[in-house]
């Protein structure tokens, strides 16, 4: 099934099972980018950042409905991907090829808590390491030493947008790891720290609602989201 262009991104369409197996069939580095009006408004704003997000190397998931509404527009049969399920279906597919994780971000106490639970869902899984996300992403060589000598196959990482995406493309070239990902809040979301939304509002497509409610001073994110999804519609 073909993706579709929105701002000149490309989105793929194809849903989280096939993303797996686009990531196995890859050679090279791959980097996920969750697609949604709040990590899109950085490159749409900045020539040099938008240059990085049409990398080749980059796959953007529809994973907000800002991105899944105008892109479903273009090619009904696109598929919603949430960046927490794929990071848990990559999570499974490393537990059986023996391939290593690398987890960075969060605060120190989530992380902590996670770590333990992600071993309690996959025993396989092998861990090289991990960090919390509260350093200076500017000077960072301990952190950026601590991965490589980690070797692991695939970098987590949960530093909220667009720090963790200036993380990797600042770093991916330097580091041993064959995949990057964002993954925002989502060690929140697997410590227990926070809750994700209820099924039924995640399947219709509210769960921007349920985070507002929790945390209504993100509410300028909404008003983002709005403006994104009519300029989409509009231009994209
Ligand atoms: N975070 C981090 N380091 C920072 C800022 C944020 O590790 O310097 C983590 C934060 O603890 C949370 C995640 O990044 O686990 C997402 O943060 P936030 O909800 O603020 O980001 P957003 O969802 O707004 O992108």
């Amino acid at each position: 099934m073909r993706n579709i262009q929105l701002f000149g991104f490309d989105i793929y369409c194809n849903g989280a099972e096939k993303c797996i197996a686009e990531i196995k069939s890859r050679a090279g580095k791959i980097h996920i980018i969750s697609g949604n009006a709040e990590v899109l408004k950085y490159p749409l704003a900045d020539k040099g950042v938008y240059a990085l997000f049409k990398q080749i190397e980059n796959i953007i998931i529809p994973d907000g409905i800002s991105v899944y509404y105008p892109a479903k527009r273009k090619n009904k049969a696109c598929k919603k991907i949430p960046g927490i399920e794929l990071m848990q279906l990559l999570l499974e597919e490393y537990s059986n090829s023996g391939k290593s994780v690398y987890f960075l971000g969060a605060k120190k106490s989530v992380i902590e808590n996670m770590i333990p639970k992600i071993r309690a869902q996959f025993p396989r899984l092998m861990i090289a390491g991990h960090h919390h996300g509260y350093f200076d992403k500017n000077n960072c060589h301990d952190i950026i030493d601590n991965i490589k000598e980690s070797k692991a196959h695939a970098l987590f990482a949960a530093l909220g947008t667009p720090a963790q995406e200036r993380f990797i493309f600042e770093y991916m070239n330097q580091l041993p790891c064959s995949l990057f990902m964002g993954v925002g809040g989502s060690f929140d979301v697997l410590s227990g720290a926070i809750k994700r939304s209820p099924k039924w509002m995640r399947l219709a497509g509210l769960e921007w609602l349920y985070r507002l409610l929790r945390n209504p001073s993100k509410i300028s994110r909404i008003q983002n989201n709005i403006a994104f999804i009519i300029k989409a519609f509009l231009f994209g």
